[in-house]
């Protein structure tokens, strides 16, 4: 029933836009942040998360970093971010909007994809500015703990947002710019617990359009939305693609 409340809401209100938070990843074996079984439960987000941590001792922010790296790595797009590839294939879905830096929209197929904080695509030195791709980090990695840049020998930086750092700007604009645009904002396994992307469900309903939500567990925007569904992101999503499939067939 409520899957096909969420097809029709996506074929009646065009363009629709989706937001994807940590929850769209836990089905590839990649934990979230603030769950009981999350990562920041067992590992302090000031001591290894922060710019501040990071500038103070960048190899202990990579004992951290190197095994999460090769996780990500190593993981695979799951039934969701395949739905919302075939979604935007069909050309049900505009863009996706994520907090996530696993690259997993990307491997799925998704082509119009906004990373508001960062990914492990590529990681760049503080000292000379030079930019690595993921490959060669990869490779600098097997080679030590941290990766030392080839050029200057200071220890590359990941292009993920830390705290205490700002957020890329461009992509925040354009993902704002794409709430506003969207007349159905599809959130996708994210509790909207963190600034400025839990704002973006207001920007949409400012505009006069409309939020549903499929997250496992409550949001700060339940209320608001058109519809909540409360379960697994693959199931859900790939039940949305069988209805609406037929329709471009
Ligand atoms: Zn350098």
């Amino acid at each position: 029933m409520s899957v096909s409340r969420l097809a029709e809401l996506i074929s009646e209100r065009q363009p629709c836009v989706v937001l994807t938070g940590a929850g769209v990843s836990t089905e590839s074996g990649i934990p979230d942040f603030r769950s009981p079984t999350g990562l920041w439960a067992t590992v302090d987000p000031l001591e290894y998360g922060s710019i501040e941590a990071f500038r103070r001792d960048p190899r202990k922010v990579w004992s951290f970093y190197k095994p999460r790296v090769a996780m990500l790595t190593e993981a695979e797009p799951n039934a969701a971010h395949t739905a919302l590839a075939e979604l935007e294939e069909l050309g049900f879905v505009e863009a996706v909007v994520t907090q996530n830096i696993d690259l997993l929209h990307e491997r799925a197929g998704s082509r119009e994809v906004v990373e508001v904080h960062g990914s492990i695509r590529t990681a760049s030195c503080p000292g000379c500015g030079s930019r690595h791709d993921l490959e060669r980090v990869l490779q600098l990695l097997a080679e030590a703990d941290a990766p030392v840049c080839p050029s200057c020998g200071e220890i590359l930086k990941p292009d993920v947002v830390f705290f205490g750092e700002l957020l890329p700007r461009v992509e925040i604009d354009r993902a704002q710019e794409l709430a506003r645009r969207a007349r159905l904002l599809l959130v996708v396994g994210s509790a909207l617990e963190v600034y400025p992307v839990a704002g973006l469900p207001l920007e949409t309903i400012g505009a006069g359009g409309e939020v549903a939500i499929v997250n496992q567990g409550p949001t700060g925007f339940d209320a608001q939305a058109s519809l909540k569904i409360d379960a697994s992101a693959g199931e859900i999503l790939s039940q949305v693609v069988e209805t609406l499939r037929p329709r471009r067939a």
